[in-house]
């Protein structure tokens, strides 16, 4: 397996007042070639921090994203810039207030097209819009459409039409389905996975819940308040969690066997997150951490990789 992408010890604060948030605080991860890596975690915890920062929307506090062996943390000349834009795309997690309600959806997918192949005009332009609404599943008799007119489902392929439009490599899918309804987000993670098969395309899954994760990554990272506390193949993940955490956010997983169902104990986080403006010292989870020991309110506890290829982060292991 190829390493596609490498985030190396990242750290990403912002300024709040006289505090210091650490939305990331040294993260390290690899992303291959075909893959999808889910990144798991309660809200505010930084995996979209994360995602904006290899997307260089955001310059790291310290840290690399190395993308094929470039830091793209360092200066990049404006060609670049342009390469990586083009290598690497987001879908945004509405895909409503990400489309422009003044454009239509043919000049919305249009336009990545006229950025990234400016030598491609005229019919040959209005061909390649036509061809990337199929692809995601919509008719060409929608291009001369507003986005208003589309159902949600509908929007966000027009979103990952949008993103397609500059034949990316890597992309960068910020909860693509969360704001969709149940029904429809199996359809959305079907249409990434097909074309994922189709088109060699890697992905950065970013989601809050591990269900849907679980079912389309091929590995998967929890982080809990701007930390990673474990990372493991899906089946691995799912079979043998770990770290207090992932253990908690598996019992929520639904099984789809009733007597199995039945048996299991849920295991029910107490507290909500603390505020990444006051983080606990010692092990961040330690207030909600049902196994927690005198220790781990000290240390914080070290990235080992406890089995191969899977990582944690608990003095329990
Ligand atoms: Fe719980 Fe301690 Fe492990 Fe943190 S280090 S998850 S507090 S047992
Ligand atoms: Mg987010």
């Amino acid at each position: 397996k190829q390493k596609l992408l490498e985030v190396k010890n990242l750290k990403k604060y912002f300024n709040v007042g006289k505090k210091q948030l650490k939305a990331v605080d040294n993260v390290s991860f690899e992303i291959y070639e075909g893959e999808t890596l889910g990144l798991v975690g309660e809200s505010g915890c930084g995996k979209s921090t994360i995602g904006r920062t290899i997307l260089n929307l955001y310059q790291a506090t310290s840290g690399e994203v190395n993308y094929k062996g470039k830091n793209l943390q360092e200066k990049l000349s404006k060609k670049e810039k342009k390469f990586y834009q083009e290598e690497i795309q987001m879908i945004f997690q509405d895909p409503y207030s990400s489309l422009d309600p003044r454009m239509t959806v043919l000049e919305i997918i249009a336009e990545g097209i006229k950025i990234h192949q400016s030598n491609m005009i005229g019919k040959e332009r209005l061909e390649r819009v036509y061809e990337l609404l199929e692809l995601v599943g919509l008719d060409r008799k929608h291009a001369k459409r507003y986005p208003h007119e589309f159902s949600g489902g509908q929007r966000q392929r027009i979103g990952i039409a949008r993103s397609l439009a500059v034949n990316p490599n890597l992309i960068i899918a910020d909860e693509p389905i969360a704001a969709l309804d149940v029904s429809i987000q199996a359809q959305i993670v079907n249409l990434l996975k097909e074309l994922q098969k189709e088109r060699g395309l890697t992905y950065l899954f970013i989601a809050h819940d591990l269900s849907m994760v679980k079912y389309i990554s091929d590995r998967v990272g929890v982080m809990y308040l701007g930390s990673m506390v474990e990372l493991a193949s899906s089946e691995e993940l799912y079979n043998n969690p770990l770290h207090p955490y992932t253990k908690a956010l598996m019992s929520a997983v639904p099984i789809p066997d009733p007597d199995i169902e039945e048996k299991r104990e849920q295991i029910i986080l107490q507290g909500d997150m603390p505020s990444p403006l006051n983080p606990p010292s010692g092990c961040r989870f330690i207030t909600r951490c049902p196994a927690a020991m005198d220790m781990c309110a000290k240390l914080s506890p070290e990235w080992t990789e406890v089995e191969k290829d899977h990582f944690v982060a608990c003095h329990l292991f």
